[in-house]
Formats: C-alpha cells, structure tokens, sequence
C-alpha cells in the first residue's frame, strides 16, 4: 500500500509503497477514506517534539473497517470509523474517573510513535516504520487499537468529519467542556485556524454572551464572524487585551489560546478577569517557557491547559456529528481544500502559510 513517510526531520515526506502487518491481539485493519491535514503533525516532522524517525505521520483520518485481530469486541468489519489523536486505555486511574484525554499511555505513544503497547506494523523493506500517534493515517489503511476508533454513523461524510479525530473536537470540547461556560458568559479565543473556528463553534453552541475571536489574518477572521463570533480582533491593526477589557468592560470570562506562541499566550492570560481562566490548546515548542507574576495567581485567575478538549470520545463524536447532520454544527465550512495523497507536502506548505484553514487527503 501507499504511505507518506517521513525519513528525516524538515525533510519533504516521501509516498511510497510500504508493507502493512495484519490486526494483531485487540488491533483492526482500517481503510481510510480521508484524512486531515494538521498542524500537530508539523510540529513533529520539524522537531519541535522529539520523535524517532522513520514514520508515517497523519492522525484525522476516517475509515471502513476491513479487517479485526483477535480480542476485538468493539468493532466489526464494515463498521464506520474516525481514528482518535488520543488513546485511552479504559483501566487507568484518569480513564477510570472519566478523564481519558488524559490516559498515561497517551504520552508514551507520542514520544515513541508506535501503537499501544509499543507494537509496530509498518515497514518499508527491513526497516520499521513508527506510527505517528499510533495511527498513520496518511496511508491507504491503517492499523490500529480498537480503543482508537470511534465508531461513527455510516451517512456522515467521512472527507467532512474526519477532523473531529483531532483538531475540530479539541476545540469544540475545549470551548465545551474546558471552560465550562455557562450561557450569555464572555470568551475570546486567540487564533482562528481549524481549532480556533471550531471553539468558535463550540463557545457558540454553549450559549456565550460576549464571543471575540483573534487573528491576524482578515479572511479568517471574517470566517471566525460567519461562525457565531460577535466581535473580531485583527491583533496586527490593534491591540487585543485593551480591546477584549474595552469589549467585556474588564476582562472576558475565558481565553482559548490555539496557536502554541508564548507572546499570545501572554495575550490571552492579560484578557481575562480576576478569577477568569485561560487554557492553553496550541502546541508550543518543548523548550519554550512562560513569564508570569505569581500575584496574577493570587488574583483568582487560573491557567490550564487540554488535550482534545476534555471529550469523552465514543459519547462526544457521535453527538457532534449529529449536531452537524442537523445542521447546527457547521463543521463543513472549515474545509477549504481536498488533496490527493500524492499532493501531501503541497498540503503542508499550504497550511503553514496560512492559505488553508482545514485541507483533507482524500483517497
Ligand atoms: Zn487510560
Ligand atoms: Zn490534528
């Protein structure tokens, strides 16, 4: 089959043929339909985060299942599936007390880039391949946990929804979820790229009084507008802390930081009021680190931070899409562009530049 793997960091992934083992003890085989294209995936093939390499990146993918290993009891060939960025076992401690984005073995499989249990599927001759969050979706099928997959309806549009895996349920969940706003509550969220519009949606969707989004670039901020923002910042023409105190009288409820950049972060920590909280959903780079006075800390405020938006996947992804198959949840306008495989690294470049918001590989 054809994979996109990448050999070495900041170097151009390569589509080639690979070899794909069958479905081991508790795995399934899944052909992928399409697949999203990430910034967190970037944030790996440039060595912001350590990564053994080689490995085949890509985890917003959506698929059939073909094929099941032994032990499988939740998945049946056939059965629609999106692949989720984050694993959780369903025995530990934070799995237990139903906080599974934060399972322990989600961290090990992020480092070390193979499936749970630290197995490996993918070759390419003798050579292996890791698995870029245990998934490795920018390839024609995928092996895979079953506890990766959420099974999903089978009228959805996998080329749409394939996202929610990653990017669109973080931030739906984290405007949800993480903030925990209640209706007619203020939010700015700081970065309109695909988790961004999707917190957008999200803070929306909950009820929020006061809703301001930020970026630099106009059309993604007139995109922001279209989606249920009330107010939008262009942080390039003004400044957007004494906007957002002028537009909340103070300081709004909650900031979502989406970009991973400390000096925005600083932003969006300086937009909320004394006891309001900012949670921080950009991947910054590892070595980067924040500045803050402790008294800010004594003043109630509250800093945080979220992997996919606190969601309890098999319960939130079914729920999202039928929130967009009813037309309350505009998933769809954050796609702008569908690629073929073979057109991956153009994908990338295009969405570092800022000229896509979500682009898909479809197969
Ligand atoms: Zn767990
Ligand atoms: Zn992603």
């Amino acid at each position: 089959m054809k994979a996109a793997v990448l050999y070495e960091i900041n170097t151009p992934l390569k589509v080639e043929e690979v070899t794909l083992d069958e479905p081991q003890e508790n795995e399934v085989l899944v052909k992928i339909v399409a697949t999203g294209v990430c910034h967190s995936d970037l944030h790996f093939m440039k060595g912001e985060m350590p990564q053994p390499t080689p490995f085949v990146p890509g985890h917003e993918g959506a698929g059939i299942v073909e094929k099941v290993g032994p032990g499988v009891t939740t998945l049946k060939p056939g059965d629609h599936v999106i692949l989720m960025v984050a694993f959780a076992c369903g025995k530990c401690r934070y799995c237990v007390e139903g906080r599974p984005t934060r399972c322990v073995e989600n961290l090990p499989i992020q480092m070390m880039a193979t499936l749970p249990g630290g197995g490996m599927r993918l070759h390419k001759g003798d050579q292996e391949l890791h698995h870029l969050f245990g998934l490795a979706s920018f390839a024609e099928y995928a092996v895979v946990h079953e506890r990766s997959a959420v099974k999903i309806r089978e009228d959805a549009p996998m080329e749409v929804v394939c996202p929610l895996g990653c990017g669109i349920a973080t931030g739906i969940g984290t405007a949800i979820n993480t903030t925990g706003i209640k209706a007619g509550e203020s939010i700015v969220i700081y970065g309109c790229g695909g988790v961004g519009l999707s917190a957008v949606m999200g803070a929306k969707l909950a009820g929020a009084g006061t809703l301001i989004a930020v970026d630099t670039l106009e059309r993604k901020l007139e995109m922001a507008k279209e989606l249920g923002a009330d107010h939008i910042i262009n942080a390039s023409q003004e400044d957007p802390k004494a906007k957002v105190m002028e537009l909340t009288g103070g300081g709004a409820d909650y900031a979502i930081e989406c970009i991973g950049n400390v000096d925005v972060i600083m932003q969006a920590f300086g937009s909320i009021h004394v006891g309001g909280k900012c949670i921080l959903v950009g991947m910054a780079p590892l070595v980067s680190m924040l500045s803050i006075a402790p008294f800010e800390f004594l003043l109630g405020k509250t800093m945080t931070g979220a992997i996919q938006g606190d969601i309890i996947a098999p319960i939130e992804i079914p729920r999202y899409i039928d929130l967009f198959m009813a037309g309350k949840l505009p998933i769809d306008k954050l796609i702008t562009k569908n690629y073929k495989l073979d057109q991956i690294n153009e994908a990338f470049e295009a969405l570092e530049k800022g000229e896509t918001i979500k682009s898909i590989i479809k197969f």
